[in-house]
């Protein structure tokens, strides 16, 4: 029915009522492509680690392995597995209470400098391990000027995000984190040395599900909501995310939140 469209020939009310009708047809018919491409992508995300969990159990109930190690690397893949699963369930859960307008955030004050110490202190085994050098740079007066109004779990979730991208999407190099104060917000910059991101994939990295070509492979790990949902999040919290990059040199994302009014009293984390 959505495929329906009524004639437009006039200029008058009509001729602009039927072109209003038309567009809404339009929108209709698109968010009914993206409900069911959504879905399908969901069940292709969680029907492929469940293969490999039946999978791999059976292999080990069977006692099909010859040395330990081997079993040791099956078992690995069921861990690995196992977690991708939560993940991916946290991340729908995160986005269907997004959806239907039930996302609280617990607003406090927090202290922006502590946290990303926090997240860096987090993340550097894994950088470490892939011979990444993480930095961290800070400017501001005093600690106070990076206080901001936030949730300081799900800034905590976002930033940990953006940074786990920067590692995985980076091979060797470095990953510069910045934070700036400015008068009415501060400016997060994460910039890595990494793959970079093609100009005509940039618009849509922030899809959910989406990935860029090269990404898609499973031994990058990730379930392709993280931006969605770091979006979502910032925007949530009044601020913007926005994304250079360069293929084969690095990709910078920055993010703005808005700075406390009152940054006595810092609840922290
Ligand atoms: P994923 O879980 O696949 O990482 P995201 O939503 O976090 O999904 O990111 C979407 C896609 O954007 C990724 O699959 C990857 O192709 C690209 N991407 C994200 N961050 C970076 C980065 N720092 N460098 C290069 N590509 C990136």
């Amino acid at each position: 029915k959505l495929d329906t469209r009524i004639q437009e020939q006039s200029s008058d009310e009509l001729g602009s009522l039927a072109r209003a009708i038309n567009d809404l047809a339009a929108d209709l018919k698109r968010i009914n492509e993206q409900r069911r491409e959504f879905f399908a992508n969901i069940s292709h995300e969680l029907r492929t680690p469940m293969t490999y969990l039946k999978g791999y159990a059976k292999v080990l109930r069977e006692g099909l392995w010859k040395t330990e190690e081997e079993k040791n690397q099956y078992l690995n893949i069921i861990e690995n597995e196992a977690t991708r699963l939560t993940y991916l369930v946290n991340d729908l859960f995160d986005l269907a209470q997004m959806d239907e307008g039930r996302f609280t955030l617990q607003i406090k004050n927090v202290q922006l400098d502590e946290l990303i110490k926090l997240i860096l202190d987090k993340t550097s085994y894994k950088a470490g391990q892939k011979g990444i050098e993480l930095r961290f740079s800070h400017e501001a007066s005093s600690s106070e000027d990076t206080v901001i109004m936030g949730d300081p779990l799900r800034i905590e979730q976002a930033l940990l995000n953006m940074i786990e991208n920067a590692i995985r999407y980076t091979d060797s190099g470095k990953i510069d984190v910045s934070l700036l104060a400015a008068q009415k917000h501060v400016e997060i910059t994460i910039q890595d040395t990494g793959m970079g991101i093609d100009k005509e994939e940039l618009p849509y990295i922030f899809e959910r599900f989406y990935r860029v070509e090269k990404s898609r492979s499973r031994e990058f790990g990730g379930t392709g909501l993280g931006l969605s949902i770091v979006k979502q999040l910032i925007e949530l919290h009044g601020g913007t995310i926005e994304v250079e990059s360069t293929v084969g040199k690095g990709t910078v994302f920055t993010i703005t939140l808005l700075r406390s009014i009152d940054a006595q009293g810092v609840d922290l984390f």
